[in-house]
């Protein structure tokens, strides 16, 4: 019979205790002060570049952790002390992963160590898709990549919005229509090299959370790249446009619609557990507090109505774990996911913060409505949850049309 456990082993645990410090011992101190200076903590980052924790190596050990549970595991601890500076922390991650599933091996080789730099100069990558009219909608895409054969370059023209990291990353991995005819099935992934010509960071937003990583929009004016930028090389491009015009001629030249984005659904565990890392903050903060504090004669956790509202914190914070978990299991073993059990567990994980931190405030009265407090920050962050790597009501769209098989809009 296959053995079963839902014991971490102990590689992992100390994997676990060594983030767990990490985040106690530098982010969450460093926390309401990178909020309050809405910019980017490159100190910190630093410091986590010094012992290993922001590299690709680190990332990769995680992310090839034959159980799946290496990259939520480590989301949850870097989340649980301050999820502005975790996202700074992890945000490079975003492009990387882009580059190393669509890329050859020479340009990971190139492209991966320049989105890093060294812990003596770190630097961080943007990953460029969002657009001011292709949020949700992303194969309404505009921005347009077009191929220069005689000088084997791409000129790409366009405005992305909502970039992590956008106009400050030395490498940005742009997502551009190159046949608008196929919708997101014309789209590819380019690298902007450092330093190129026509990336211009446009407005940098001023947020209601995760305020120590940076959102801007990017600028993309007659940008020239070499051919060899394309992520996965004009070969494999034009297979796979031949295979999709195919298709489309094939349902009649409708254009190729994808609103479900349905192809995140492995990496939307890793952002499920970033949930679960806020909300478990917040929940250890509010029980702690209704411990301690006095009202009437009696700690407050002495009443029901604040006991119980824990007991429901503590059972959906681990039910969101657990989802997470499951989905990420599926995902390293190759299970397909017959019921969106990926997006299940953003949609799960990333409303229950949001809930979570919300009683958290109520538990600690008028202190968490302060920022003296941290239970406030922590629920302007998780209000992020449920809108980044696909919304709530996208979550609940494609979930809806996997377990029905049927096109509801
Ligand atoms: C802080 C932050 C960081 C981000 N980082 C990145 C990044 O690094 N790279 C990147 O490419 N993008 C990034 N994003 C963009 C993010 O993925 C988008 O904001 C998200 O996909 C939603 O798109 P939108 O904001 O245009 O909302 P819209 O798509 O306009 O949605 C608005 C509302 O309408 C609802 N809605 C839309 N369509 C439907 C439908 N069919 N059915 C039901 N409801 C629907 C949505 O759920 C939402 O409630 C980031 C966003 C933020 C805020």
């Amino acid at each position: 019979m296959a053995e079963f456990t839902m014991e971490l082993n102990d590689e992992q645990k100390e994997v676990r205790d060594w983030l767990h410090g990490f985040a106690a011992d530098v982010i969450r101190p460093a926390a309401a002060e990178w909020d309050e200076r809405e910019e980017t903590p490159w100190p910190v980052i630093q410091e986590a570049a010094k012992v290993g924790i922001y590299s690709l190596d680190f990332y990769a050990q995680q992310y090839f952790d034959p159980t799946g549970l290496g990259i939520p595991m480590a989301m949850e601890e870097l989340f649980w002390g301050d999820a502005g500076i975790a996202l700074s922390i992890v945000g490079t991650g975003l492009a990387a992963v882009g580059v190393l599933a669509n890329g050859t091996e020479e340009q990971i080789g190139t492209w991966i160590p320049q989105m890093y730099g060294d812990a003596t100069d770190v630097k961080v990558a943007a990953f460029c898709s969002s657009e001011p009219d292709a949020g949700s909608d992303v194969a309404s895409m505009r921005t347009r990549a077009v191929y220069d054969e005689a000088n084997d370059e791409w000129v790409i023209n366009g405005t992305k919005t909502w970039a992590t990291n956008g106009g400050i990353a030395n490498v940005h991995v742009v997502v551009a229509s190159v046949d608008p005819e196929l919708g997101s099935k014309g789209h590819a992934s380019f690298i902007i090299p450092p330093g190129t010509r026509g990336l211009a960071q446009g407005q940098k937003f001023k947020k209601h959370g995760i305020r120590a990583s940076h959102t801007a929009e990017v600028v993309l004016d007659d940008v020239r790249v070499p051919g060899s930028c394309l992520l996965g090389g004009k070969e494999k491009l034009d297979e796979r446009l031949a295979r999709a015009r195919e298709k489309a001629k094939a349902a009649g030249g409708e254009r190729v619609k994808n609103a479900a984005m349905a192809t995140f659904e492995a990496s939307r565990p890793a952002v499920g557990a970033m949930a679960v890392g806020t909300a478990r903050a917040a929940y250890e903060v509010a029980l702690e507090y209704a411990r301690t504090r006095e009202q009437f004669g009696r700690p407050i956790i002495d009443n029901q109505g604040v006991a119980f509202q824990l007991a429901d914190m503590r059972t959906q914070i681990d039910a969101a774990r657990l989802l997470v978990w499951r989905a990420s299991w599926m995902a390293i073993s190759g299970k397909r996911f017959t019921a969106a059990e990926g997006s299940m567990s953003k949609l799960f994980a990333s409303e229950t913060a949001k809930k979570v931190t919300a009683q958290a405030i109520q538990i600690l009265g008028g202190n968490g409505y302060t920022r003296e407090y941290p239970v406030e920050r922590m629920h302007r962050d998780a209000a992020i949850y449920t809108i980044f790597e696909g919304t709530s009501e996208i979550q609940r769209l494609v979930i809806a049309r996997t377990l029905s098989g049927m096109p509801i809009r």
